[in-house]
């Protein structure tokens, strides 16, 4: 795992130019409103690679890869269970409303500040919300005890109630 805390923010112009990838982890106490809907220690850590660069048409990606898992309660069994996040994602970085509008169709985006820094905590934290589901629950079946029903129901017994009825004789 990578030993090295991720930065909060990351220059998306400069990033483009180098190409390189930075990869560190981000704690839970970073991402608050993460933190409200996990069962996560604020000391657990998912771990982050960050990229960026100029697609084909000219949009100035930010491509996110994140490993690890959440810990959430599961809705049927009311359990924790772990909830795999992991997964690569991309983002077009805008600076601007009227930048947003010129995207081309399909692009997800991510807002920088005028000399396009990113908030690339805020930005993880975003895609991990998105990522987590309404309804949490095991994928294999838990917390229901099937009971084999093959046992026929207790009916008295014809012989025994005519043997009582002759005792009160
Ligand atoms: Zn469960």
């Amino acid at each position: 795992m990578f030993e090295r805390p991720l930065n909060r923010l990351f220059e998306a112009r400069k990033g483009e130019r180098h190409g390189d990838t930075v990869s560190g982890h981000l704690s839970w106490h970073q991402m608050p409103e993460l933190a409200r809907v996990t069962e996560n220690a604020a000391s657990d850590q998912i771990q982050v690679s960050v990229r960026f660069e100029r697609t084909e048409d000219n949009v100035l990606a930010m491509h996110l890869d994140i490993q690890g898992s959440v810990k959430l309660v599961c809705q049927r069994c009311l359990d924790l269970m772990d909830f795999d996040v992991q997964g690569p994602c991309a983002l077009a970085v805008v600076t601007s409303e009227e930048f947003l509008a010129r995207l081309p169709e399909g692009w997800e985006a991510v807002f920088a500040n005028d000399d396009f820094f990113v908030d690339v905590h805020q930005a993880v934290q975003e895609e991990l919300l998105l990522r987590i589901p309404m309804v949490p629950k095991h994928e294999e079946m838990c917390g229901l005890v099937i009971e084999e029903d093959d046992q026929p129901e207790e009916k008295p017994n014809p012989f025994a109630v005519l043997a009582q009825l002759k005792d009160k004789q």
